[in-house]
């Protein structure tokens, strides 16, 4: 059976002399894995395409199961990712979030376009990777059901004063209430972002501002909640942030 489809390439990874096994993102059956024989060859078809972080359009054969790539044609190729080694880890990590927050054969429509967003801005340079990322990480959370609760104080019920994320409750509290386990300073204008990521429509998921440090606390508080709630870690972002360490060495 073949089906058409749009399809996103998370991972690929190098299969017998010169084919690649894909884990896909596709906009109709969510996750995927797919078979692209021939795909490291010179003269293959569909060499371009089946590159990691390409979004394409696919045919795909199904047999018991089993996929191969039977046609496949860029769409968008984000090529200012990949003369960047910082752009290019911080998108592997996006990639790795997506496989990880996804389930086979499940459409995640939202999680397409959120990937496929911030993907597009950073390949272009449209905004700072750091507000790329923490956008990216918030607005994943709200996708998969781990949204943090942002509406009041979980205390004192009124709108929070000095506002801290507490990691473990996945709620916001003022600071002189307390709330229990670890927490992270927010600030008013982090929370503000945090409540427009949490309901902005997908297209503009990007479109607010902040202050440096403002984003530094919304990034530094997006991380933690994110690995709080996935309960792993993610090589592709100890990457990104080695690299970032190297080319901006603490004083
Ligand atoms: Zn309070």
């Amino acid at each position: 059976m073949f089906e058409t489809l749009q399809a996103l390439v998370l991972r690929e990874v190098r299969y017998k002399e010169a084919d690649r096994i894909l884990t896909l993102l596709t906009d109709r059956d969510g996750k995927l894995t797919a078979r692209a024989r021939g795909a490291l060859r010179k003269s293959s078809r569909i060499a371009a395409a089946t590159q990691q972080l390409t979004f394409a359009e696919m045919t795909l054969f199904e047999n018991r199961g089993r996929r191969t790539v039977n046609e496949a044609a860029v769409l968008e190729s984000f090529d200012g990712l990949r003369g960047d080694m910082e752009k290019l880890a911080l998108a592997s990590y996006f990639a790795e979030c997506a496989e990880a927050l996804s389930v086979e054969d499940q459409p995640e429509p939202e999680l397409l376009q959120l990937t496929l967003n911030c993907l597009y801005a950073l390949s272009r340079g449209l905004h700072k990777a750091e507000k790329i990322k923490a956008a990216f990480e918030t607005r994943l959370m709200c996708i998969s059901g781990y949204a943090p609760e942002l509406s009041r104080c979980a205390v004192c019920g009124r709108e929070p004063e000095d506002p801290v994320l507490s990691l473990d409750q996945g709620c916001v509290c003022c600071r002189s209430c307390g709330g229990r386990g670890e927490r992270c300073d927010l600030g008013e204008e982090g929370l503000t972002a945090m409540r427009y990521l949490a309901n902005a429509p997908a297209k503009q998921i990007l479109s607010f501002d902040l202050s440096d440090s403002a984003l530094a606390r919304l990034g530094d508080a997006s991380e933690r909640y994110f690995l709080r709630r996935t309960e792993r870690g993610f090589s592709t972002l100890d990457y990104w942030k080695s690299l970032r360490e190297y080319a901006d060495p603490m004083p």
